[in-house]
C-alpha cells in the first residue's frame, strides 16, 4: 500500500495518474531540452557538483566547479586535497566549510570502499557524507540512467500547487510522485518541473495566465492578486488563495 492510498480511493489515484500523464506530455512539449543544469564530465564530478549546489544556484556552481575540477578532478585528488584550498575555491557557493568537509570525506570513503568509483546504488550513495536522497537521485538519474525522482524546492512547490501532493517533507513528496509518475519518466519529471518552476510557476508569483497546464491545475495556495497594494491608493487588496479548487479536466 502506497502513501496515496491513505488519502485517495483507487479510482482517484487512477484519475490523478491520468492527469499527471497529461501534464507531463504538455511539459515535455514545452521544455524539449530540459536536462540537468549542472556541468560535469564524470559521475564523480556530478556528485561533487550536486553537493556544492545545496543552498546555491546551479549557475554559481557551474562557475566554481571548473576551477575545482581542474585542481581535483576525481576522488583520489580530492581525498588528498588541502582543506584550506578546497574551501577557498568553493567559498562563493556558501556553507563552504561544511561542503569542503563533505567533499573530502565523501572522496575518502569512495577510495576506501569503492576503489574511487561512485556506486550506482541509492543505499550506498546515501551512506556517503553530504549525500541525501535528493543528491543520490540526481546522480542515479543523470550519471547512470537509473530513474531518480529529485524533489528540490521547485519540484516540491509545483507538486503542491498542482494538487498532486499535500505532503511537505521532500521524501514523502518523492514517495507520492513515484506512485503517480511512470518510472521511466522519474528523471525527466524533475527536470521538467524545475524548468517550469524557473520560467512560469515562479516561487514569488506564478504566471498562471501564460501556463500551458493551467486547465489541469487547481492552483493550490496560489494568490490570484498581487498582495502589495498600489502606492497611489494605499488600499489593501486581499490575496485570494484557490486552495483545494478541483482541477478542470
Ligand atoms: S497554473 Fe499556475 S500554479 Fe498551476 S502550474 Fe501553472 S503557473 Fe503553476
Amino acid at each position: 500500500m502506497g502513501l496515496l492510498d491513505e488519502r485517495m480511493t483507487a479510482s482517484q489515484v487512477k484519475r490523478e495518474r491520468a492527469r499527471m500523464g497529461k501534464v507531463l506530455s504538455i511539459l515535455k512539449a514545452a521544455y524539449p531540452d530540459a536536462k540537468c543544469a549542472l556541468e560535469y564530465r564524470t559521475p564523480y564530478q556530478l556528485l561533487a557538483a550536486t553537493i556544492l549546489s545545496a543552498q546555491c544556484t546551479d549557475a554559481m556552481v557551474n562557475r566554481v566547479s571548473p576551477v575545482l575540477f581542474a585542481r581535483y578532478p576525481d576522488a583520489r585528488a580530492m581525498a588528498d586535497g588541502k582543506m584550506e584550498e578546497i574551501e577557498r575555491i568553493i567559498r562563493s557557493t556558501g556553507f563552504y566549510k561544511n561542503k569542503a568537509q563533505s567533499l573530502k570525506e565523501m572522496s575518502q570513503a569512495l577510495l576506501r570502499e569503492y576503489g574511487g568509483q561512485v556506486p550506482a546504488s541509492m543505499e550506498k550513495l546515501t551512506r556517503l557524507r553530504g549525500v541525501g536522497r535528493k543528491t543520490a537521485n540526481v546522480v542515479l538519474g543523470n550519471a547512470f540512467g537509473i530513474p531518480g525522482l529529485v524533489v528540490d524546492t521547485h519540484v516540491g512547490r509545483l507538486c503542491h500547487r498542482m494538487g498532486f501532493t499535500e505532503e511537505q517533507a521532500p521524501e514523502r513528496v518523492e514517495a507520492e510522485m513515484m506512485e503517480l509518475v511512470p518510472k521511466s519518466d522519474w528523471t525527466i519529471f524533475s527536470h521538467l518541473l524545475i524548468s517550469h518552476g524557473r520560467a512560469v510557476c515562479i516561487a514569488r508569483k506564478a504566471a498562471c495566465e501564460r501556463c500551458p497546464v493551467a486547465e489541469l491545475c487547481p492552483k493550490v495556495d496560489v494568490p490570484q492578486f498581487e498582495t502589495r497594494p498600489p502606492k497611489s491608493t494605499g488600499l489593501t487588496r486581499r490575496s485570494s488563495p484557490a486552495r483545494s479548487r478541483a482541477p478542470s479536466k
